[in-house]
């Protein structure tokens, strides 16, 4: 998954025209940036590979999704319907506009169960967020035929797996909104950015203006810009969207590597019957960031996972005891426990999560292992590490 594997000459010269004009600010200053602007050329490519009228660059993937909800009108009481496997961005946007994360099952996708979206829907529902953990995707024909039936948003958490599509379109296309994370360790890198991609003119402009304090961006006098509602900072500086014009146009090498890597680890996996990988929503396309597949019960899985670090494969997860990606281990959301008090709407409506059921989720999370393609692998050491995987694998069984 890591662009920052590869640096190399093509970041060096794009940050090197930032440095020797001295702006790091994405707007103004047009006299002295010689002609660089690196965020808007971005912003540019960006649409364009992922097939939208509109991309917008942030500070963060989670400033990501907090601007797209806010873009969208999404506010205190909505609920938002998230799923139990993600990483903790995911409810952090949801809270910090006063909307209601509701947390809801995963199948053997690892991503949204749409039978069970369509039963967490309420009158205050208002957006469905499949998340795209590990390089696949949700099954986006169902859940926006969903969407599209109660009048939901469908917004699409495409932070790791840019590159992927579904039915040949982009993931985080799909939807009416898609987020995308740069951070250090996602497949392209900005070292911290994030991007939200729209056809939606006005969702696009609200994105805009709401990630720099409401500013309507009109005329080129900073100080007389108008701000038709409140905003935030989110912007993103130009020294890092100078690092993502260079990993951009570097993905789709990135991809073909992460693939051949994949393919190599997964045929050599393919030998042990007692695995099965991942399922693939019809029509899908991963980007090939990580391996996933599920042992038959949760001790072969947790041995596994011991045997594989044993055997010096590295990079190999256990989600389901991981602090930061399942529902388990998220206390502090369960518990409430913020700095301050949460809004009222986010107190009251926040479902008792101690006493929810989500046997489902477990069922495939504690039997779970997914593992990290790098870029970097040769194709020798790809297949060295593919028979130590195999070695470990089958010791447990
Ligand atoms: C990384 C990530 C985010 C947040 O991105 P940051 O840029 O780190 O804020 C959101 N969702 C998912 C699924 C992620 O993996």
């Amino acid at each position: 998954m890591p662009g920052f594997e590869l640096f190399g000459d093509k970041e060096r010269k794009e940050v090197q025209d930032v440095m020797d004009s001295g702006v790091l600010m994405r707007y103004g200053f047009d006299g002295m940036r010689n002609g660089h602007w690196k965020t808007k050329e971005l912003e540019n490519g960006l649409s364009e590979r992922m097939q939208s009228k509109y991309a917008h660059l942030v500070s963060s993937g989670t400033a990501a999704l907090t601007v797209a909800l806010a873009s969208a009108g999404v506010g205190a009481g909505d609920e938002v319907i998230m799923p139990t496997f993600t990483f903790v961005a995911s409810f952090e946007s949801i809270l910090a506009i006063g909307a209601v994360p509701i947390l809801v099952d995963i199948d053997s996708t690892l991503t949204l169960n749409p039978d069970a979206v369509e039963k967490a829907i309420t009158p205050k529902t208002k957006v469905v967020m499949p998340v795209h953990m590990c390089g696949s995707m949700a099954n986006l024909g169902v859940l926006k035929a969903i969407c599209d039936a109660h009048g939901l948003l469908l917004l699409e958490d495409a932070c790791q797996a840019i590159g992927g599509s579904y039915n040949g379109k982009p993931l985080g296309s799909v939807g009416d909104l898609g987020c995308f994370s740069f951070d250090y360790v996602k497949t392209i890198t900005c070292g911290e950015g994030g991007a939200v991609i729209t056809n939606n003119k006005s969702y696009y402009e609200n994105a805009h203006m709401y990630s720099d304090h409401g500013h309507d961006h009109i005329g080129n006098n900073r100080g007389a810009e108008a701000h038709p509602f409140l905003g935030y900072n989110f912007r993103i500086s130009e020294m890092n969207a100078a690092v993502g014009v260079a990993q951009l146009a570097r993905l789709d090498e990135f991809l073909a590597i992460q693939k051949r890597n994949y393919t190599i680890i997964r045929e050599a996996l393919s030998v042990i019957p007692q695995l099965e990988f991942r399922s693939v929503p019809e029509g899908g396309e991963e980007n090939y960031s990580f391996l996933s597949f599920f042992m038959p019960t949760e001790d072969l899985a947790q041995k596994t996972h011991q045997a594989l670090s044993d055997n010096g494969v590295d990079g190999c997860f256990y989600w389901y005891n991981n602090n930061w990606h399942y529902y388990k281990k998220w206390e502090h959301l369960t518990e409430m426990k913020s700095l301050g008090k949460l809004p009222k709407d986010v107190q009251e409506s926040l479902p008792d999560y101690s006493k929810a059921d989500f046997s489902e989720s477990d069922k495939w999370m504690s039997r779970n292992i997914s593992c990290l393609i790098k870029l970097g692998w040769s194709e020798t050491e790809v297949a060295e590490r593919a028979q130590k995987m195999v070695e470990a694998i089958t010791s447990v069984l």
